[in-house]
């Protein structure tokens, strides 16, 4: 049993989790679908995603491998082994599922329901796009028998804002329904792993627990200690908690964010940590949290990485800076002179510790639309010490 919050607990650690979009096709027809997905959509071997969790060693794993798609289910046979061979490693799987089986009413099929019993948490999508496809009550209907069997179960819901009434009437549903045991993650439309929804790091160090910060490293006052003789950085430090867990794009490519844009490719060069057909688990972890690019991202922020090498140049948003790093030799010169210096060691280290202390749900105000946050940590043994859970619309 694993419960969602303790997964994106872990979101912010390099190489502490693994996503692998097994399939891009969906039976589906959402109106709104953030992986643009069809039943004719592409699919390639299975062989590479397989390949890649087999070299798992119980020393060097990912804690947890994310399946997603496209929808993942309609590679039962690649789920089930990818599951079993996870577990025998030590890692655990979470699936996301669009629930196309549940078009109708009626109880989980018997070869789906064994397959979803093999995965150690299912999340389960559903927003207004949703709904004409898979009905509300059709949705909730899955997630009561997947509880009576077992299997540790969330939602991620898709909200427009705060204000999106449809996303309020189901979470009152979810809550009625289950008493508050089952978890929802609220994510804002169109916003997944985009830097709109980010924090900077100002806001971040002040999230930290009651007596973490004197105990810990010294929080940065400002940008990072100056490296180079150039302009004061004009951007806020952002860290980037998305370049922290390798996703395997549908061709087998492996990349350092699951950012849309990057798993679509072409992906730049240093947001690649090489290929699951290739190379194994062991390789790509150590890319992942070595990459002097790639630690500079994740404590800084892309916007003031290439605004302190290449002053003035971070135009066009937060993800398309990132994207714009490949391009432009100086910025990745100066986050290799970056990364050796003691005082990103110092502040690498904070972030990383402020992120943890912050817990989950600081994941999910940053990420998702702040006012559900509280809804990550419902069910959660131990629960939570922050305020309960707002209520929106
Ligand atoms: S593109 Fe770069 S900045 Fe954007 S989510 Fe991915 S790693 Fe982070």
């Amino acid at each position: 049993m694993v419960h969602i919050a303790d997964v994106l607990a872990r979101r912010h650690v390099p190489a502490a989790g693994l996503f692998l979009s097994l399939t891009r096709r969906c039976p589906l027809s959402c109106a709104h679908c953030s992986t643009n997905s069809t039943i004719r959509s592409e699919e390639h071997a299975a062989a590479p995603f397989v390949r890649l969790v087999e070299s798992f060693t119980p020393q060097s794993r990912p804690e947890f491998v994310f399946l997603t798609g496209g929808e993942a289910l309609l590679r039962l046979s690649t789920v089930r082994r990818i599951a079993r061979v996870a577990r025998e490693r030590g890692s655990r799987t979470v699936l996301i599922t669009g629930l196309f089986f549940a078009r109708a009413r009626g109880t989980v099929p018997a070869r789906l329901a064994e397959v979803l019993r093999t995965v150690d948490h299912v999340v389960v999508s559903h927003d207004r796009f949703h709904a004409p496809e898979v009905p509300r009550a059709h949705a909730l209907d899955v997630v009561a028998e997947l509880l009576g069997l077992g299997v540790d179960t969330s939602f991620q819901l898709v909200a427009d804002g705060p204000d999106d009434r449809y996303i309020a009437e189901t979470v009152a549903e979810i809550r009625a329904r289950f008493g508050d045991r089952v978890p929802a993650l609220v994510a804002p439309l169109g916003a997944a792993g985009r830097g709109a929804a980010l924090l900077d790091a100002v806001e971040l160090i002040d999230t930290l627990q009651p007596g973490v910060r004197p105990g810990g490293p010294p929080p940065p006052s400002g940008p990072p200690a100056p490296v180079a003789a150039s302009a004061p950085a004009a951007a806020a430090p952002a860290p980037c908690a998305m370049a922290a867990w390798p996703t395997v794009a549908y061709d087998g490519t492996v990349v350092a964010c699951c950012s849309q844009d990057v798993v679509d490719g072409p992906a730049p060069e240093h947001l690649v940590l090489g290929h699951a057909a290739r190379d194994p688990w062991s390789l790509i972890a150590e890319r992942c949290a070595e990459s002097p690019t790639l630690r500079a991202i994740r404590t800084y922020g892309p916007e003031l990485l290439t605004d302190r090498f290449a002053p003035g140049c971070a135009s066009g948003g937060y993800c398309t800076s990132c994207l714009r790093i490949g391009g432009r030799p100086e910025v990745l010169r100066g986050a290799e002179q970056l990364v050796r210096e003691p005082v990103f060691l110092a502040t690498e280290a904070l972030v990383v510790l402020a992120q943890t202390a912050a817990g989950p749900e600081a994941f999910a105000r940053r990420y998702g639309v702040p006012e559900y946050a509280g809804l990550l940590t419902l069910g959660r043994p131990g629960g939570t010490d922050r305020e309960p859970v707002g209520e929106a619309g």
